[in-house]
């Protein structure tokens, strides 16, 4: 992942308004406001600063996406 320095220091977390530090090998941007550490994805070379985007820290592990496939459809 590529992120400029000069990116980084203007981006800031969302939640928290700390910086952020980039995680190379985890492609995050992770924030070091000391109470709060959501890390934010990287797409395409793009940070996510969305809270609802981050992940949260200390282990939680949440499913991406719930949704089932529903069997069937429509035919046409
Ligand atoms: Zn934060």
């Amino acid at each position: 992942m590529k992120i400029d320095n000069w990116l980084l220091e203007i981006l800031a977390c969302p939640h928290c308004h700390a910086p952020l530090r980039a995680d190379d090998q985890a492609s995050e941007l992770v924030c070091t406001g000391p109470e709060c550490g959501l890390a934010y994805p990287v797409r395409d070379d793009i940070p996510v600063l969305l809270v609802d985007e981050a992940r949260r820290p200390g282990g939680e592990a949440r499913r991406p996406g719930g949704e089932a496939r529903r069997p069937g459809g429509e035919a046409g």
